[in-house]
């Protein structure tokens, strides 16, 4: 019998990571001594909280090693209410606090997402996702049984979707809207005005559509100070508007798979039997970690953010000097999206050009293909200084050769 016929159909046309390959050209060039510059980083480069760890510790000490709810125990479920209300007060003080019992934590904001979308999709709906996206967004429709729809974003308008843009890819069968701010891959924001735009046309005028906010790069934002929610933006979609962010990022935990869901009851209901029926709660020590992460001050974060910050000014700065080549200065997360059109071979996309340039330059990106966005590279600055300029360096050097 042949693989294809034992396998599920609802994997057919879902797509593994596409970096797997370039990963182990990376791997083997090394073995061979080459010096490979890898800014292909989606994590933060920088440790845990300390506090996160201490509490982990105890958490074990005192044998906290039993199943915990499904949706996480209520101490880490209020402090992420207390966070969310924090960060929507016009939703607040229209529609009433987010309680503990609106929270879903799940493995990550992977699983968040995944389940909500698990929970809100019927054969065939379709999922409205604005291009360049995470890549992991269409895969999870599609095993969810939903059609991706996308937006195509421009680079003149920093990669964001519009109301109208949004009003011409409106069906009767949409029924999610997934929007991602700050964004990985590009580090565009929606302004608040953005978001209260999008939230009065969908009130308007798509009544059936939800929205998945995806917040995990809350923390990391570059030129402005203000954090914007969307539910804040636009509180109206407060009963089908599901805020997803996590620790991963923000707090550097990214392998302690803490993320979580904060919805209106009747979908949270629907995310406790999908999670109870699947992988349970997350590991219980590590929800420890997270009541201690999300205790702590903002200022603990402020090294880690000002180091993205000081990093993003140098990268922008050495790329500059490659003239053909396009850069959209992120506003957060911590990524450089590149514009590679003039490099790219006719025939090819960034797939091989970033083999090229692992090849030729030494030095790792991952290519814009899997993110929707065949002309892009995604460069991270999640990597200590040096190591950043040397990347950046050995990339202007080649752009500008070719
Ligand atoms: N959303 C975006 C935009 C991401 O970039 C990521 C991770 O790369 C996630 C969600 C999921 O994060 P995690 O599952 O590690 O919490």
């Amino acid at each position: 019998m042949s693989a294809s016929s034992v396998i599920a159909k609802r994997l057919d046309g879902v797509t593994e990571s596409a970096t797997l390959k370039l990963n182990a050209l990376v791997q083997s060039m090394r073995a061979r001594g080459e010096d490979i510059v890898n800014l292909t980083a989606g994590e933060p480069d920088f440790p845990p909280p300390e506090e996160a760890k201490a509490a982990v510790r105890k958490a074990l000490d005192e044998n906290k090693n039993k199943y915990t709810p499904v949706a996480g125990i209520p101490e880490l479920r209020e402090r992420i209410a207390k966070k969310t209300n924090n960060q929507q007060p016009n939703a607040v003080a229209k529609f009433g606090e987010w309680k503990a019992a609106d929270v879903v934590v799940s493995n990550g904001g992977k699983q968040a997402i995944f389940n909500t979308l698990m929970s809100l999709l019927n054969p065939g709906d379709e999922v409205i996702i604005v291009s360049p996206y995470w890549l992991s967004y269409p895969e999870m429709v599609k095993l969810s049984g939903g059609t991706p729809v996308i937006i195509e974003g421009k680079a003149e308008k920093k990669f964001k979707a519009s109301a109208d843009d949004i009003r011409k890819v409106l069906t009767p069968k949409t029924k999610v809207l997934i929007l991602n701010s700050p964004s990985n891959p590009t580090g565009t924001t929606y302004t608040r005005e953005e978001f209260t735009a999008i939230g009065n046309f969908l009130a308007k005028e798509a009544p059936g559509v939800w929205v998945i906010s995806d917040e995990i790069y809350d923390r990391i934002l570059f030129e402005k100070t203000e954090f914007v929610s969307f539910l804040d933006a636009a509180p109206e979609l407060r009963n089908r508007t599901v805020t997803v962010n996590g620790l991963s990022k923000a707090a550097a935990m990214t392998g302690w798979r803490i993320g979580w869901t904060v919805a209106p009851p009747e979908l949270t209901q629907a995310l406790l039997t999908l999670q109870g029926q699947s992988t349970s709660g997350i590991s219980s020590l590590v929800q420890y970690a997270g009541i201690a992460a999300l205790d702590l001050a903002e200022e603990k974060f402020a090294e880690m953010v000002s180091a993205f910050k000081r990093r993003r000014r140098m990268a922008l700065e050495i790329l500059a000097k490659a003239e053909k080549l396009k850069v959209v200065p992120p506003e957060g997360a911590f990524y450089v999206f590149l514009g590679v059109e003039a490099f790219v071979k006719a025939g090819e996309d960034s797939m091989q050009l970033s083999e090229t340039l692992i090849r030729e330059a030494k030095v790792a990106v991952v290519p814009g293909t899997p993110f929707g966005a065949p002309n892009w590279v995604r460069m991270s600055i999640a990597t200590d200084d040096d190591t950043l300029r040397k990347g950046c360096e050995r990339l202007v050097e080649y752009f500008r050769a070719h």
